[in-house]
């Protein structure tokens, strides 16, 4: 059962459900279906809008010769809702690693990284810095919020410019840069393999702040980043990739990871 206007992201494993007032229709012709809805239901590896749910009726965008299987997958998105599971299968992730030709287990020991479970439910914590919906796990969304506040009492702002983000959007950039022409090795220097970034937990978030371009090495140089250099870790935050770190990925001062405060 989805409950209208709750602000939550909900995962299943082929399709996820989110608030439809927070998104835009891509079409004209569902502004108005969607504007209706309580619910905006997508497919989670392409990002295509499935259908809407409004109380309980359910209405599908597009008529497909597949819609026994969109069926099936509504009702396991729906069960997902309901269900005892906190996070998805990581065997999901299979599929993808087989056509990247990835070897987890191997990729694993190598960079000393393990797969990331995906929450079934997310939270919404705001937007980001490109107006998009922010979603983060419960506990990292509160954290964020209180460790915003504090920032803004010390003239400090803190944008996020990205939190939650799915194994199928990590794969989305695999796939847009081996058709680049850009070999898997190169994609891997830089990019965790899906499946393996810390996004996927709900519980990391690459903060800026007004003025300073995103995500870049200079991010170090402002009175955000000092701000939370002294005060992220009261709030549970830590900085994931120092320079040099053991991971291998390239230091990244604007990445941070929620583990967990000791104020709680
Ligand atoms: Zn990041």
């Amino acid at each position: 059962m989805l409950i209208p206007a709750e602000y939550r992201l909900i995962n299943g494993s082929r399709l996820d459900a989110v608030p439809a007032c927070l998104y835009r229709a891509r079409a004209n012709s569902h502004a108005r279906q969607l504007a209706q809805a309580d619910w905006l239901i997508r497919e989670r590896s392409s990002g295509i809008y499935i259908a809407t749910l409004q109380g309980s009726g359910l209405r599908f965008l597009k008529r497909s010769p597949a819609a026994q299987q969109r069926f099936e997958a509504v009702n396991e998105l729906l069960a997902a809702a309901d269900g005892a599971a906190s996070h998805l299968s990581l065997t999901d992730l299979e599929p993808l690693h087989a056509e990247l030709g990835i070897d987890a287990e191997a990729y694993s020991r190598q960079v000393g990284l393990s797969a990331v479970p995906e929450p079934v439910q997310l939270e919404y914590a705001g937007r980001d810095c490109f107006r998009r919906p922010l979603w983060l796990a419960y506990d990292a969304a509160k954290a964020w919020a209180r460790m915003q506040s504090a920032a803004v009492s010390d003239d400090v702002r803190l944008q996020a410019i990205s939190g939650y983000r799915s194994a199928h959007y990590q794969m989305g950039i695999f796939r847009r840069k081996s058709a680049r022409g850009i070999p898997l090795h190169d994609i891997l220097a830089v990019n965790a393999a899906p499946g393996f970034s810390e996004h996927h937990s709900g519980r990391a978030i690459d903060i800026g702040t007004p003025g300073e371009a995103p995500a870049l090495e200079s991010f170090e140089n402002t009175p955000a980043f000092d701000w939370l250099n002294r005060n992220a870790a009261a709030f549970g935050f830590r900085m994931s990739y120092a320079r040099g770190n053991a991971h291998g990925i390239s230091y990244e001062p604007w990445h941070w990871f929620w583990i967990g405060s000791d104020q709680d």
